[in-house]
């Protein structure tokens, strides 16, 4: 579908959601519209390849709009936007998470980047070498000799197998969280003091018992340094490119250092959230820390981290490193892919430059591989 809004055609596509029966044949099949996959397309529109993203929810930027309640993001406006479009507003203030889901909206339609909304692919298969297909949960199907998943660094929320020891507390999980699913004086605890918890901690401790599991030590970053955002800084010495296997790199990754951002430890305690060790374990309603003591909770909200779900990939494939997994089957976005960057909003636009040239590579050798068989085929058919 072709809707005209402001002038500009945008051909998001969320009306086609009845089976068809003959796929749709692209050069290249994008999985994921949010800031790798759009990247990916904005890359993809500046050459000739035919190619459509499929994206699973129903409007682009709601990735981010159904996380938490209050959510900013952890990097300022200039380390937040994608090739081609800065995000409007103060540089160095950190963008909320409409606002974020709106711009990665605008620039779909600033580029007419083909997403096709309602899209869920349930299933990505290999039929012979050189065609993928899939299919969506709406009964659509495509073909393409090469695919790209930008499904996302942080896919399904970890829940860890104890929640099921505790039916009489509340359960929710950091990704989705709302405030409101909380009864007005709750005694809350949130595992995980990552980015996501302490931020979730800090907004339930006006109204909320709050209580923090937290787990290893965490390096903390101050926010500015010299009047520049930590980020700039590290971006600048290089801190974000070094693979993992760099002494760098494996420093970044052990340490996993973040601006608090008024999140430290001592300033939660100041707004009275009550800092506990380690979870190690739950019963009917009450929690048990690593120092041996325990707390009567009402609901736990996990922040624990992710795990990848790649189920709907019915092949073999490496799932922990490299661009291109499988031949024709690309990836962006995944965490450590060609360095802390990968799963930060600042390396869509180099990540997507690298995969892009790899994918183009690929589209350019396969159409020179068709025209030397059908000239090989066309000098048999005279010699015949
Ligand atoms: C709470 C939180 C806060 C963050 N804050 C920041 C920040 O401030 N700054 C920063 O640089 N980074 C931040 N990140 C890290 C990172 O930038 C984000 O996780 C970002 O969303 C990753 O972008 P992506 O496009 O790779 O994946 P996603 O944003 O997860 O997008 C993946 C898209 O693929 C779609 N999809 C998934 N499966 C399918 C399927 N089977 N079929 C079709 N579509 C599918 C999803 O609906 C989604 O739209 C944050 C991460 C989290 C979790």
């Amino acid at each position: 579908m072709t809707e005209t809004q402001g002038g500009m055609a945008v051909v998001f596509d969320r009306e086609l959601t009845k089976a068809s029966s003959a796929p749709e044949a692209f050069d290249v099949i994008v999985i994921g519209a949010g800031q790798s996959g759009l990247a990916m397309g904005h890359r993809l529109a500046q050459s000739d390849v035919q190619f459509v993203i499929l994206e699973a929810l129903s409007a682009v930027g709601d990735v981010w709009r159904r996380r938490y309640d209050g959510l900013t993001l952890f990097t300022p406006r200039t380390m937040s936007a994608l090739p081609g479009l800065a995000l409007d507003g103060e540089r160095d203030g950190y963008a909320t998470r409409e606002e974020f889901g709106s711009y990665l909206e605008s620039y779909a339609r600033r580029f007419n980047l083909p997403v096709y909304l309602d899209h869920r692919v349930v299933a990505l298969e290999q039929h012979g070498e050189r065609t993928f297909f899939v299919r969506c949960g709406n009964g659509r199907t495509f073909t393409a000799p090469s695919v790209i998943v930008a499904t996302g660094p942080f896919q399904v929320p970890k829940i860890p197998a104890m929640a099921a020891d505790a039916p009489n507390i509340g359960h929710l999980i950091a990704e989705t969280f709302r405030a409101a699913a909380i009864r007005d004086r709750s005694r809350v605890l949130v595992v995980g003091d990552g980015a996501s918890g302490r931020d979730i901690a800090a907004g339930l401790s006006r109204d909320h018992e709050t209580f923090l599991a937290t787990g290893k030590p965490r390096k903390m970053l101050p926010e500015r340094v010299f009047g520049r955002s930590v980020w700039q800084w590290l971006r600048v010495f290089g801190m974000l490119s070094a693979t993992r296997k760099s002494p760098i790199g494996r420093f970044m990754a052990r340490a996993d250092p973040f601006p608090h951002r008024g999140n430290a430890l001592k300033d939660l305690a100041r707004m009275g959230v009550r800092i506990r060790p380690r979870l190690t374990g739950l019963d009917r309603s009450s929690a048990s820390f690593a120092d041996g003591s325990n707390q009567q909770v009402d609901v736990v909200i996990w922040a624990v981290g992710y795990r990848n779900d790649y189920s709907w990939i019915r092949f073999e494939m490496d799932q922990g490193e490299g661009s291109e997994p499988v031949p024709g089957l690309f990836v962006i976005g995944r965490p450590w892919q060609f360095g802390r960057r990968s799963s930060l909003i600042a390396g869509a636009e180099p990540d997507s430059n690298i995969v892009s040239q790899a994918v183009l590579a690929r589209h350019r050798h396969q159409i020179s591989r068709h025209q030397g068989a059908d000239h090989k085929h066309a000098l048999n058919r005279k010699v015949s």
